[in-house]
């Protein structure tokens, strides 16, 4: 799926761990937490060259690309997931699940998509959700109303479930 469409996954994410967590929105945590939430979105994406995500963290790019990691491969697998836990588990519970799960909000995204992801990798089955006849195609119109939804959602959500925290 789109850069946008995953920034914004990752950023209701985030705002569901901070209201988890009772932090109120209106605090420099809640901030970091959900800036965190819009790059984590994205991240998994470092395996595509040219991806946004790729530009900003180029070495690392760079690094992908020369020990041929394939897109949708490790950076969107369960292990990966898991050493990332492993690798921030010292952070305090906010950042650290702000971060695994807006992470894990790519790949999931990802799995409605036709060409799924390798979930399970070393095994490079490509897993996804739906058939391909209903599955979501990069950049389409069914995209565009999912990222609709989530927008909205993102707008939404810490009012209702959160409460912004304020009084
Ligand atoms: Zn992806």
């Amino acid at each position: 799926m789109l850069q946008k469409t995953h920034t914004l996954a990752g950023l209701l994410t985030a705002e569901c761990v901070v209201a988890y967590y009772h932090q109120p929105f209106l605090t420099w945590e809640a901030g970091a937490a959900l800036l965190l939430g819009c790059l984590a979105g994205p991240m998994a994406d470092i395996d595509k060259k040219g991806s946004t995500m790729a530009k900003v963290f180029l070495p690392l790019s760079w690094a992908l690309q020369l020990l041929r990691v394939k897109h949708r491969t490790v950076t969107h697998s369960l292990l990966f997931i898991l050493a990332l836990f492993a690798i921030l588990s010292p952070l305090p519970d906010l950042f650290l699940w702000t971060a695994v799960l807006s992470y894990a909000s790519h790949a999931f995204i990802d799995m409605f998509n036709d060409q799924g992801v390798a979930l399970l990798w070393p095994w490079n089955k490509k897993i996804g959700f739906l058939p391909k006849f209903l599955a979501v195609d990069t950049g389409s119109f069914a995209e565009g109303v999912i990222r609709l939804a989530l927008g909205a959602a993102v707008i939404v959500y810490p009012f209702v479930g959160g409460g912004l925290g304020i009084g």
